[in-house]
C-alpha cells in the first residue's frame, strides 16, 4: 500500500517506519524542516529502543521517505494518516487545532478516492469534525477512519509491531476492509483487530490511559496509608498483583505520573465530559492525586534538610518522564528541580538519553553529569526520579563516598529499605517503612 503519515514525532515516526517494515511504500511528512531534513540524512530526532535500525532498514530499501510536502505526500498515497500532537488547550481540552489543519491541507491535495486515519488521540466527534472540514474542499471522495494508537514509549516499536489489539473506527465498509488489510501483518498472532464506530473507537484510547492513571494515583493514595499505619506498599502491591481480577500492571506508586499523554489525556476526559454535563469525579481526583505527589520528594527533602538550600548542591538521577525515553513532557522531574532551584539549591542532574531535553528547559540552570556518579559529587542527598535500569544495582559503597551526607531520596522505590540501612543510608521512598 501505499501510505502517507502527517506529523513525524513518536507516534507518526514508529508508525511510518513499521508501516515500511512490512513491505509497505510510505511517505512520512512533517513541518518541521529541522526534523526532515535529518531524518533524510539518516539521524533520527527521537531517542526510541529499536526505531533507528528499521528506519535506517527502510530508508535504505526506498521504502521509507520524508518531506515537509503534505500535498506531495498525499498525492502519492491511498491511506494517510493523521499522527500530529492534540495539546492540551487552555481549558483543559485536546486541541484539535492541528488535526484540523492537517485535515484541510489534505482535503485540498486529494487526487482520488483516499482513506484518512486519525491516529492522534482525540475526543469522541472528531473524526466527524474531520470529516465535515475535509467536505469543504475536497473534490474526490474520501473516508474517515480513527484509528487509536497504544503505543507506549519506550517500546514503541515493539508494540506496534505486536499490538495487543488494533481499534478501527469507521461506518465505511471499504476502508474497515483496507485498514484490516494493511495491519494483519502485525495481528498473525492472534491479537484482534475490532472494527467499531467512530466515537467509541475515539473514547478507547481516552479510557484506557485514564484506567492506567487512575491505578497509578490509587496506589500513590495506598503508599500513603502503608505509610500512616507502617504498612509496606511493597507487600500490599505482590498481595493484590496476584488476584487475577487485579493483575500486576500500573500498580507501582512513585513520585507521580507524566509524559505527554496520561496528564493531557486524563484532563481531556473531564473537559469532555463536562461538557456533556457529566462530572467524572474519579478522573478529577486521580489529577489532585498525581499533582500532589510530584511534590512529595520536595516535601521529604524540606523536611531532611530544610527549605532554605543555599550553598547546598542537590543530585538528580533521571529526567525524562520513565524510562527508556528522552521525552520530558510533565516529567515529575521538571517541578521537583523547578522546586529545588527555587530553594536556592544547585542541581547535577544525570539522566542516560534526556539531556537534550532538559536542556531546553533548564538551559544552564542545572548541571548536566558525565554519568550516574558525577552527579553526586558534594551533594547533600541524592533524589531518584526516573527509574533507569542502570540506577537499579549502582555502588553503593561508591555512593556514600560521592554524597556529602548519606541520603538518598528514592522516588520509585528501587532500592530495598532494609539494605539501605545496614549500609548506613538514610532513605526516604514511598509508601515503605
Ligand atoms: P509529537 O509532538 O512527538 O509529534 C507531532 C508532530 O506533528 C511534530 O513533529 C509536528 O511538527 C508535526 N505536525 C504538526 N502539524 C503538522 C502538519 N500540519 N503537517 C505536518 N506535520 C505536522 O507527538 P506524538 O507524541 O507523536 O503524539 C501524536 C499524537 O498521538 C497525539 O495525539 C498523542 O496524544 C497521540 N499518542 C501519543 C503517544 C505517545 O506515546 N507519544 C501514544 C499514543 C498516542
Amino acid at each position: 500500500m501505499r501510505i502517507a503519515v502527517v506529523g513525524t514525532g513518536y507516534v507518526g515516526l514508529v508508525a511510518g517506519a513499521c508501516f515500511a517494515e512490512t513491505g509497505n511504500q510510505v511517505i512520512c511528512v512533517d513541518k518541521d524542516k529541522a526534523k526532515v531534513r535529518l531524518l533524510e540524512r539518516g539521524g533520527i530526532p527521537i531517542f526510541e529502543p529499536g526505531l533507528e535500525e528499521i528506519v535506517r532498514r527502510n530508508r535504505h530499501e526506498k521504502r521509507l521517505t520524508f518531506t515537509t510536502s503534505l500535498p506531495d505526500a498525499v498525492k502519492k498515497s491511498d491511506v494517510v494518516f493523521i499522527a500530529v500532537g492534540t495539546p492540551t488547550g487552555e481549558d483543559g481540552s485536546a486541541d484539535l487545532k492541528y488535526v484540523l489543519a492537517a485535515a484541510d491541507e489534505i482535503a485540498g491535495a486529494l487526487n482520488g478516492y483516499k482513506v484518512i486515519v486519525d491516529k492522534s488521540t482525540v475526543p469522541a466527534g472528531t473524526a466527524e469534525l474531520v470529516r465535515k472540514t475535509m467536505a469543504r474542499r475536497a473534490k474526490h471522495p474520501f473516508a474517515v477512519v480513527s484509528n487509536p494508537e497504544f503505543l507506549k514509549q519506550g517500546a514503541a516499536v515493539e508494540d506496534f509491531l505486536k499490538p495487543d489489539r488494533v481499534v478501527i473506527g469507521t461506518d465505511d465498509a471499504r476502508a474497515a476492509e483496507l485498514m484490516q488489510e494493511l495491519y494483519r501483518p502485525f495481528t498473525r498472532t492472534g491479537a484482534p483487530i475490532m472494527v467499531m464506530d467512530t466515537a467509541s473507537a475515539e473514547l478507547c484510547k481516552y479510557a484506557a490511559n485514564a484506567m492506567l492513571a487512575t491505578r497509578i494515583s490509587f496506589m500513590n493514595e495506598f503508599a500513603a496509608v502503608c505509610e500512616a499505619f507502617g504498612g509496606d506498599i511493597d507487600k500490599v502491591r505482590q498481595a493484590i498483583a496476584s488476584d487475577k481480577r487485579i493483575g500486576a500492571a500500573f500498580l507501582f506508586p512513585g513520585c507521580g505520573y507524566g509524559g505527554s499523554c496520561f496528564p493531557k489525556d486524563v484532563k481531556a476526559v473531564i473537559q469532555f465530559s463536562a461538557e456533556r454535563k457529566y462530572k467524572f469525579r474519579i478522573l478529577n481526583a486521580v489529577e489532585q492525586v498525581n499533582e500532589s505527589q510530584k511534590r512529595l520528594l520536595l516535601n521529604r527533602v524540606d523536611k531532611l534538610l530544610g527549605k532554605n538550600l543555599k550553598g547546598k548542591t542537590i543530585a538528580v538521577w533521571g529526567l525524562a518522564f520513565k524510562p527508556r525515553t528522552d521525552d520530558m513532557r510533565e516529567a515529575p522531574a521538571v517541578p521537583i528541580i523547578k522546586g529545588l532551584l527555587e530553594r536556592g539549591a544547585k542541581v547535577r542532574a544525570f539522566d542516560p538519553e534526556a539531556h537534550q531535553s532538559a536542556k531546553a528547559i533548564f538551559g544552564r540552570k542545572i548541571t548536566y553529569a558525565r554519568n550516574a556518579y558525577d552527579a553526586l559529587k558534594g551533594a547533600e542527598a541524592l533524589l531518584v526520579v526516573t527509574e533507569w535500569n542502570e540506577f537499579r544495582e549502582p555502588d553503593f559503597k561508591k555512593i556514600k563516598k560521592l554524597l556529602k551526607r548519606p541520603l538518598v531520596i528514592d522516588g520509585r522505590n528501587i532500592y530495598e529499605p532494609k539494605q539501605m540501612r545496614e549500609q548506613g543510608f538514610t532513605y526516604s521512598s514511598i509508601g515503605r517503612p
